[in-house]
């Protein structure tokens, strides 16, 4: 099947000034199947919310290429671009920040709805509100009530229910739970994987760290300093991380399973995340590797096929692998 998402070297960089380039997200390649949740994890500051917001329009790019079903973004009319606004839509980190504490729960799910005249008049409106209510596991009786009168988790649901307003076919949830309490981020995920498989949603869920990603997730990236390091199904990553970075990611997280904890070995990195602005040399992320290699500092991995679906850009996996282009 062809991708519904097709990105195919996609840069952005900042100009931070004169001489300074901010090289947030760099040469990314990556496609999204219709119906699949790519999982997209990386510790701040990896580019993985500059990369969503790349791709929603919200930054213009500053190369290479974002196709959704088969056209490129930069070529569609402008009536194009705005049905495809409305088909793409984004949940945020912050609930409380992105929704306006002076409206009510109608007018803030009804607000995406007002912007494209998606009914015929009030009652329809209402009744659709209800229904997003509904469909997020929240009360009908909460219509007229403010943002601030509900907890995250709730005001979470609030903003995943302005998002499928629209009915869109494409969402990107950039660090949905991150701001909520450890209690309540399986309950959002949950309600963000029932409604991906109720809804045949295709979905980039942006995350932090591998914690929860794993459920919802088809396929994981995982990005460094503006790169994509590694790419391949949930369970490959967790069974048998190839990057040094993915192994370590990997490492911090608690698992249940004692088998696994065994063989798992706590891997603390050196120093911190160099600079976006100044990266090294080589492979991006050779400061902080603990098995960098003289070939690390002088030649950049390419991102290869290691194994059948699986990608990763790593000297240590590239040596007796013949270098192969990403397949759509
Ligand atoms: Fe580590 Fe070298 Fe692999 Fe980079 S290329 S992750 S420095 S072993
Ligand atoms: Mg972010």
């Amino acid at each position: 099947t062809s991708p519904l998402l097709k990105i195919e070297h996609l840069k952005k960089y900042f100009e931070v000034d004169r001489n300074q380039t901010l090289k947030a997200v760099d040469d990314v390649s990556i496609s999204i199947s219709s119906g699949e949740t790519l999982g997209i994890v990386g510790e701040s500051g990896c580019g993985k919310s500059t990369l969503g917001r790349t791709i929603m329009g919200l930054y213009d790019k500053t190369e290479g290429r974002i196709a959704f079903k088969g056209r490129a973004v930069d070529q569609m009319t402008a009536s194009e671009q705005f049905r495809l606004r409305r088909n793409m839509q984004m949940i945020f980190q912050d609930p409380y920040a992105s929704l306006n504490p002076r409206s009510t729960v109608l007018e803030l799910i009804a607000e995406p709805l007002d912007v494209h005249k998606a009914y015929k008049n009030g009652k329809e409106r209402r009744a659709k509100v209800e229904q997003l209510l509904e469909e997020v596991g929240l009360n009908v009786s909460f219509l007229n009530r403010y943002p601030h009168e509900f907890s995250g988790g709730q005001r979470q649901r609030i903003g995943i229910a302005r998002a499928l307003a629209l009915d869109p076919e494409f969402i990107i949830a950039d660090e949905p739970i991150s701001a909520l309490d450890v209690s309540v981020q399986a309950q959002v995920v949950f309600l963000l994987k029932r409604l991906q498989e109720e809804k045949g949603l295709t979905m980039m869920f942006i995350a932090h760290d591998l914690s929860m990603v794993k459920y919802i997730s088809n396929r994981i990236g995982v990005m460094y300093l503006g790169h994509l390091v590694e790419l391949t199904t949930s369970e490959a990553l967790y069974e048998k991380p190839l990057h040094p970075y993915t192994q370590a990611l990997l490492s911090a997280i608690p698992i249940p399973d004692p088998d696994i904890e065994e063989k798992r070995e706590r891997i603390i990195l050196k120093g911190e995340i160099p600079s976006p602005i100044n990266p090294p040399s080589g492979c991006i992320f050779r400061t902080r590797c603990p098995f960098a290699m003289d070939v690390c500092a002088e030649k950049r991995p390419a991102f290869v096929e290691v194994e059948n679906g699986h990608f990763a850009a790593c000297h240590l996996h590239t040596k007796k692998t013949p270098k192969v282009t990403i397949r759509a």
